[in-house]
């Protein structure tokens, strides 16, 4: 339905504000996408690391992502898209254990066959439970106490857990679980034989690209390296403060930015508004990237269960792309995700290189400061919204604001998803078809 335009400002030119700002051009509204940063693409931006480039943080896409595979089509990236099955790996009692097929699991030495049993029922029971909502009063803790048993937990609920949530893991609900069991499960109910993960060639850089010349064609005026100061409303129009003083009216502003940024730039929404985006409890993350002149084990995602690493998890993206990308390199992550007040964001970037490769060196000793050709560390604050206890009703932000027309689309509307695209497309998808209807109402209304 196109309808008479208004003038949109969206803040946040991450994939979500991308996205809305697409759709809401092709409403037919004036759409201005303001970012902070000097170039678009928040999260999924890319970065240099030696003589390569690729996202700044590892994504890796499913073959179930629906909304994701969606806009590869749309962009006419499909073909671009590259599937595979890749291994999974944990690491524990400082041994490498596979965990790609069943028959892994049935030999997966660090549980018992009983222990197996109760942890392959607890994920069959999450993933039958249809309504989440219940979940959300019952901390995740104690759920999977009760489901899979104390020794299940603390051997591998516990390391898992502390590999998404860091020390937030107490204040989590069961739903975050279910969440994640359900993405697990999503190849299943969308009718595919198996799960596939996949990449595009050039990686997220790649699609980006495709997504600014939609919104340029669209005719989204994109501004980079606009941060975004306050919104407030002057002569009942919403009104958006830049960095460096200039303003600029919208007949409506979309905020697509973390609850504090929400909170610290509209300061005249009412306390209970501020109370509320406040709760939202946010995780960080700190994240190593290592370009190596030798493989590690083959393994997407390494599980680390042993104690004392200095990273949650590795992710050997070259099991996914093809080494030759990176000059037949080896191209590894390693996420260290952190609550707020967690002491390594006082450290500098020197210092978790160090720990990180120590840590590495600890899974795979022979390897050396000479096979590291590259690294970086990236930091991120306001990444992953906490399904704390009874998010829904004490913390999702709603969409509507206060201050009339201003909005809020932001990721911390995904209660029962995890934080990737193409929950975040979703999202925007839902949330632009609401403030169509919304804006409609409001033209018909005006008539
Ligand atoms: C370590 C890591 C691994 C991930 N792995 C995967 C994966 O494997 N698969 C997957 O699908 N997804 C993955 N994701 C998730 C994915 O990156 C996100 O879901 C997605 O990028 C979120 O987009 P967003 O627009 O909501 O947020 P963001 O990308 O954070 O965008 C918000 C934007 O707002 C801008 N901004 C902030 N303040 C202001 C201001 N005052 N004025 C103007 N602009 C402002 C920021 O600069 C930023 O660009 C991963 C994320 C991380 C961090």
């Amino acid at each position: 339905m196109r309808m008479a335009g208004s003038s949109v400002g969206v803040v946040g030119g991450g994939v979500l504000g991308m996205t809305v700002a697409l759709r809401l051009a092709q409403q037919g509204h004036q759409v201005t996408l303001l970012e902070s940063a000097p170039s678009i693409g928040g999260l999924a931006s890319p970065e240099a690391i030696g003589d390569a480039t690729w996202d700044r943080f590892y994504h890796v896409m499913l073959l179930s992502d629906r909304h994701l595979v969606g806009l590869l089509d749309e962009l006419g990236l499909a073909q671009n898209a590259h599937w595979r099955d890749t291994r999974t790996g944990f690491y524990g009692d400082g041994r490498f254990h596979e965990m790609s097929s069943s028959l892994d699991f049935a030999r997966f030495p660090l549980l018992t066959l009983a222990e197996k049993a109760r942890l392959a029922a607890t994920i069959l029971h999450a993933s039958r439970v249809r309504n989440p909502m219940p979940l959300e009063q019952e901390p995740v803790e104690r759920w999977l106490r009760r489901w899979s048993g104390d020794r299940v937990f603390e051997r591998m609920w516990l390391p898992l857990l502390r590999s998404k949530l860091g020390e937030n893991y107490r204040i989590a609900s069961a739903a975050f679980l279910w969440a994640i069991i359900a993405r697990l499960y999503a190849a299943r109910r969308s009718g595919l034989k198996r799960e596939l993960f996949g990449h595009v060639d050039g990686g997220y850089a790649t699609i980006l690209a495709a997504l600014a010349g939609r919104l340029d064609s669209a005719g989204v005026t994109t501004r980079a390296g606009a941060r975004v100061q306050q919104v407030r409303r002057v002569d009942r129009q919403p009104v958006i403060e830049l960095a460096g003083g200039e303003t600029c009216a919208f007949d409506r502003v979309v905020l697509t930015v973390p609850c504090p940024t929400v909170a610290r730039i509209c300061p005249g929404l009412s306390q209970a508004e501020h109370d509320r985006l406040n709760a939202v409890v946010y995780q960080g993350i700190i994240c190593g990237s290592f370009l190596l002149s030798r493989p590690l084990g083959g393994y997407y995602v390494t599980n680390i269960v042993d104690e004392g690493f200095p990273f949650t998890g590795v992710i050997e993206m070259t099991s996914l792309v093809d080494p030759a990308t990176f000059g037949g390199r080896t191209l590894v992550y390693l996420p260290r995700y952190l609550a707020q007040n967690a002491p390594g964001w006082a450290q500098d970037d020197a210092w978790h290189r160090a720990q990180f490769l120590a840590g590495l060196q600890r899974m795979y000793p022979d390897l050396r400061e000479e096979h590291v050709v590259a690294a970086n560390v990236s930091r991120a604050r306001d990444v992953l919204a906490v399904t704390t206890l009874d998010y829904s009703s004490r913390c999702l932000p709603p969409l509507r604001t206060s201050l009339p027309g201003v909005y809020v689309v932001n990721s911390a509307q995904i209660a029962h998803g995890t934080l990737n695209v193409n929950e975040t497309l979703a999202l925007a998808e839902r949330q632009a078809a609401a403030l169509a209807a919304e804006w409609s109402g409001e033209a018909l209304a005006a008539a």
